[in-house]
């Protein structure tokens, strides 16, 4: 269980995330800093961008691919990444990283000081953890509510105001009876892929005609809460979204066996599965027998949206063993590939 006092402990604790990072800018000090709105907590100064080397800091960054995003994404360290919890900070804080080494523009709410921050701030419920079919799930409970982050950094379009999101979701179920849930296919894989694509557009410095938002939800374990908050309270108006790609457990399986859930063959579906073909895999729509993701929240709103999902995922799905042995290095490389041509068909026309 946590509480308020954990989610203090977690302001505290980036403190001391953060003191190894001398090469942040000055921007993700600001970002950090915008987290602790109340109560107060103090954080260990970083150094000012004109004391680093901040090519060597995006050089670093961009060099990163999705395999060492899961694997620093599934380390004991961050304890299963629950919603709400001390590690999940942890995992907000090296997302925050990663996009402000890439430079992208924060999408989330306002700062303090009315600039724009990456994260943007929910409520969650507690939630009770039980185990349903040999699978841990998390069941939201009445009452107490704590602080949960979503994260959003955008490379800019020539037009601007016309959005494609690419999202994930990058909580997982924390610890149950003293054992991990890594997350690694659920879903470290669907965030590496993310952070993959938006480096490989940073890398090749060409502007996108649509703006190109880099999504990271929290809470979908507890039912797609981070990005059901984030249509309810957006960021930018919702009629901007052309399309939404929602990659989630995309990382096992054979290679190049891939499955869509969404509202029929939408046009962000379509995109989707030609993608897949481009890249020499397959995608299809495939039935959800009563799962769901994250593009249900913006379904639901009417806008086209689509989730990538290796065929298999449902294989060790919830339980400790979905960790990194679970991947096939190929499936999550060839997932970032699919995401990346759709990317490239959607937001470069
Ligand atoms: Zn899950």
């Amino acid at each position: 269980m946590q509480t308020r006092r954990a989610f203090i402990k977690l302001l505290c604790g980036l403190g001391a995330v953060a003191l190894p990072w001398t090469g942040l800018p000055r921007r993700l000090q600001g970002s950090l800093e915008s987290w602790a709105v109340r109560p107060p907590v103090k954080f260990v100064r970083l150094p000012a961008e004109e004391e680093l080397d901040l090519k060597g800091l995006v050089a670093a960054h961009l060099e990163r691919t999705a395999w060492d995003d899961v694997n620093f994404l599934t380390s004991p360290d961050l304890g299963g990444r629950r919603a709400g919890s001390v590690g999940e900070g942890k995992a907000a804080g090296y997302l925050i990283q990663e996009m402000a080494g890439l430079g992208l523009v924060p999408m989330g709410s306002p700062k303090q000081d009315g600039k724009p921050g990456f994260a943007h701030a929910f409520t969650i419920p507690e939630a009770a953890a039980t185990v349903v079919e040999r699978r841990l799930v998390l069941r939201p409970q009445a009452g107490l509510k704590i602080p949960a982050l979503n994260l959003l950094g955008a490379v800019p379009g020539e037009r601007a105001q016309e959005i494609i999101m690419i999202c994930a979701h990058y909580d997982h179920l924390g610890i149950y009876q003293g054992k991990l849930y890594p997350g690694a296919n659920d879903n470290a894989s669907g965030v590496g892929c993310v952070l993959e694509v938006m480096r490989r557009l940073v890398r090749e410095e060409i502007k996108p005609k649509r703006t190109v938002v880099a999504a990271f939800w929290s809470a979908e374990e507890m039912g797609f809460l981070g990005s059901q908050a984030f249509v309810e309270n957006p960021r930018f108006p919702l009629e901007r979204l052309v399309a939404v790609f929602n990659v989630d457990t995309v990382g096992n399986g054979p290679a190049g066996d891939f499955m869509l859930w969404a509202d029929g063959l939408n046009s962000a579906a379509k995109v989707m599965a030609d993608a897949a073909a481009q890249a020499g895999a397959s995608a299809s729509l495939g039935p959800t027998n009563g799962h769901n993701s994250d593009h249900i929240s913006f379904a639901r709103k009417g806008i086209p949206a689509v989730t990538l999902l290796s065929r298999s995922w449902l294989v060790k799905n919830h339980t400790p063993e979905d960790d990194a042995n679970l991947l096939n290095r190929d499936q999550l490389k060839l997932a970032a590939e699919v995401l990346y041509r759709a990317v490239k068909t959607a937001a470069f026309r």
